[in-house]
């Protein structure tokens, strides 16, 4: 700790951000850096307090508190004081495998553990991440760990989003054949094809897969791991296979020019590979396909034209622009543009992902914008019953309701408020024209004492909406891929492992136990690797490989921070099983 009152002589002070009439025209990212010397500042802000909370990463009453990486906080802070950005990123890279994505969509859980904020401003962790990561990427440090020895070991990994990456990262680092298989068209999961490109330029992301290729991980895209291969015109837009079991009547049509539109960010023809195929192939398994099936709203009308999950809209914007290089006059992106431009939208789901679209819908064109959330309006500050270092369960006003502000006047947000009902055109295209939204109170459920939102009767209100976004929430992985593995699924349909374990939980693992326990008894008296390798490669454990599973499929839809630490976790379970022991 360098200064001891930074925390008395300094405020906190943010990037600046552009303003939101310059950043609602494209869809680059508009956070900007503080210099070298106002980020040394804002580092000297830290306390270096005995009870780092930032770093414990621990559930506190439900939800998590400081960073579930265990990022040396107080550190890093330190370092990144004293301009030691060097030794910073060595520090950093111990516990992180990705900080250029944490530092640009991480909701900062550091901070809202940090002993500063009990009585003022946070210190801005989060941006000294991203000070300390970008100096590395400008100055040539970030480099992926290429083993000079391999252990003769496979291991696929299915779902390139971070938790995969994360795992794949530990595991080729460690002399593995690693192997990550997507159905998408480029890797990267939700940091790709969720996220927008305003919260996360994509460039960042094939800057890091670069990077990985280089060191040996290969990336095998458009291959639905347990899916149906598809590859002529009627079945693209179908490889969302989450879209498909949701029954989103509009999205299973072939040939509907709209379905296409807002259908599968793949769009590409998609191969496929069973189960079986990958369990004779490799010696481990770790799934990471994420938490992609949404919640639908079962109102009367659902099946009219013009309402989407607001992960396949988000998705083909994403895709458009990559696709066309952000040419806002290409045909691709008009497409696009055209189901949004002068049109009412309402985004259903208060949360982040409504967010995203409500930032989205703006850059397009939409004439309003309405957000509605079925809860009340959280407090805008902390209530005595969720004290620090708890998460603050407080009113925030993300990017994409400030811009609705800037452009509408208000705030997109309506509270305790759903759709009942979708109206259409009534002409035969059945175009969505109304929607009729009524209000929400909060009543006992006298069966089971649970609070429950309940529709106030009378206040249905019809409002025009021809677009409709359904953000609200998702319901954990998809079947097709957990019955293809055999692995059993929790109350939540999350893929079940016991405690602190990522080993899933099938009847194909437990015959695998025996094979790979005698495997590693061999292994583990062996001096070299390759010997032991060598020793272990049986038709045995070929024929069993064990399946593992990290990230939103395991715990359920979370965030990049939580996803990553599953990934290493993961990495690490795995290796031991391979190896005896593990040093990752
Ligand atoms: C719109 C949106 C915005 C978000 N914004 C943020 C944010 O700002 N900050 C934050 O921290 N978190 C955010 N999140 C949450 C975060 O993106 C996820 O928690 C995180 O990406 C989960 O990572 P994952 O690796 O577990 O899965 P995912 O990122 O979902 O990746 C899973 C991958 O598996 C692939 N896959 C699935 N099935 C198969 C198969 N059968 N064969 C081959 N591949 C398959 C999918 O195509 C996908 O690429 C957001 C989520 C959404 C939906
Ligand atoms: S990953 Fe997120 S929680 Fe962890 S230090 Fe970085 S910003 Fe904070």
């Amino acid at each position: 700790m360098g200064n001891i009152k930074g925390f008395l002589e300094y405020d906190r002070v943010d990037a600046p951000v552009v303003p939101e009439q310059e950043r609602i025209c494209n869809f680059q990212e508009f956070h900007g850096r503080l210099s070298k010397e106002e980020q040394q500042k804002q580092a000297a802000r830290c306390m270096n307090c005995g009870v780092p909370f930032c770093q414990a990463g621990m559930m506190i009453a439900g939800m998590a508190s400081g960073c579930p990486l265990h990022n040396l906080v107080p550190e890093l802070n330190e370092l990144v004081e004293g301009g030691n950005l060097d030794l910073a990123y060595r520090r950093l890279s111990i516990t992180h495998s990705f900080p250029e994505f944490t530092s640009r969509v991480c909701p900062a859980l550091c901070e809202k553990a940090c002993t500063c904020g009990y009585h003022q401003e946070a210190v801005s962790t989060k941006e000294n991440e991203k000070a300390i990561i970008e100096y590395a990427f400008s100055e040539g440090l970030v480099k992926e760990l290429t083993p000079k020895i391999r252990t003769g070991k496979k291991v696929a990994v299915v779902g390139s989003g971070p938790s995969g990456l994360a795992a794949a990262q530990l595991l080729n680092s460690r002399g593995h054949n690693v192997t990550v298989f997507e159905r998408s068209d480029r890797v990267g999961g939700l940091l790709r094809y969720g996220i927008p490109n305003m919260k996360l330029d994509k460039s960042v992301i094939d800057r890091r897969v670069k990077l990985m290729e280089e060191a040996g991980i290969e990336f095998r895209t458009n291959v639905n791991v347990c899916g149906a291969a598809s590859g002529n015109e009627a079945s693209k837009g179908s490889g969302n296979e989450a879209s498909k079991e949701s029954g989103n009547a509009e999205l299973k049509k072939s040939g509907n020019t709209s379905s296409k539109i807002f259908g599968n960010a793949s769009g590409n023809a998609v191969g496929s590979i069973s189960a079986d195929e990958l369990r004779k192939e490799y010696d481990a398994i770790v799934l990471c396909c994420g938490a992609s099936h949404p919640r639908d709203i079962n109102a009367p009308g659902r099946d009219t034209e013009g309402i989407y999950f607001a992960v396949d809209f988000l998705g083909s914007v994403t895709k458009a622009l990559l696709d066309n290089d952000f040419d806002k006059t290409s045909a691709g992106v008009k497409d696009i543009e055209n189901q949004v431009k002068d049109k009412d939208v309402i985004v259903i789901g208060g949360g982040d992902t409504g967010n995203d679209c409500v930032g989205t819908c703006i850059r397009l064109g939409a004439k309003s914008v309405t957000q509605l959330e079925m809860m009340p309006c959280p407090p805008t500050e902390r209530l005595a019953t969720n004290p620090w270092p708890e998460w603050p369960r407080v009113l925030k006003t993300d990017y994409g309701q400030e811009e609705a502000i800037y452009k509408f006047g208000s705030d997109p947000r309506v509270y305790q408020t759903t759709v009942k009902e979708f109206i259409s055109s009534g002409k035969k295209e059945k175009h969505l024209k109304e929607v009729v939204l009524v209000s929400l109170e909060s009543k006992k459920d006298e069966k089971t004492g649970r609070m429950m939102m309940v529709p106030v009767e009378g206040s249905e209100k019809t409002v025009p909406a021809q677009l409709v976004l359904i953000a609200a929430g998702f319901l954990g992985s998809e079947r097709y891929v957990t019955d293809g593995f055999g692995v059993e699924l929790d109350a939540r349909t999350n893929v079940k492992t016991a405690p602190g374990s990522y080993a899933a939980f099938s009847s194909a693992n437990a015959a695998t136990t025996t094979a790979t326990t005698d495997a590693v008894a061999t292994k583990a008296t062996s001096d070299s690797i390759n010997t032991a390798a060598t020793n272990t490669d049986t038709a045995a454990t070929k024929a069993t490989a064990k399946i593992y599973t990290a990230g939103d499929m395991h715990r359920g839809q979370s965030l990049v921070v939580w996803a990553i630490a599953e990934g290493r976790n993961a990495a690490r379970e795995v290796d031991r099983d391979l190896m005896g022991y593990t040093n990752l």
